[in-house]
């Protein structure tokens, strides 16, 4: 029986997922730039949440100033 199980293993499951990257505004260039979409975990008591309100951040190639996306963009990003 193996012991290696990957969903287990809390030093993976926080490490952010990239979802995809597209062109959005930052705010911070104040222009539309390229922005890496992650779905981030949350660290809870003992363990690592990943499915949470706020775990799909957009983090600007440029600047590398990342927001926290919502709502319908939040949506699409998971899709
Ligand atoms: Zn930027």
């Amino acid at each position: 029986m193996s012991i290696f199980r990957p969903d287990r293993l809390p030093g993976l499951s926080r490490l952010p997922k990239e979802l995809g990257r597209e062109e959005r505004p930052c705010e911070a260039c104040g222009e539309n730039t390229v922005h890496i979409l992650y779905r981030v975990p949350k660290k809870m008591v003992l363990l690592y949440l990943n499915d949470h309100p706020e775990n799909v951040h957009a983090t600007c190639m440029k600047c590398a100033r990342s927001t926290v996306l919502t709502g319908a963009e939040r949506d699409r990003a998971l899709s």
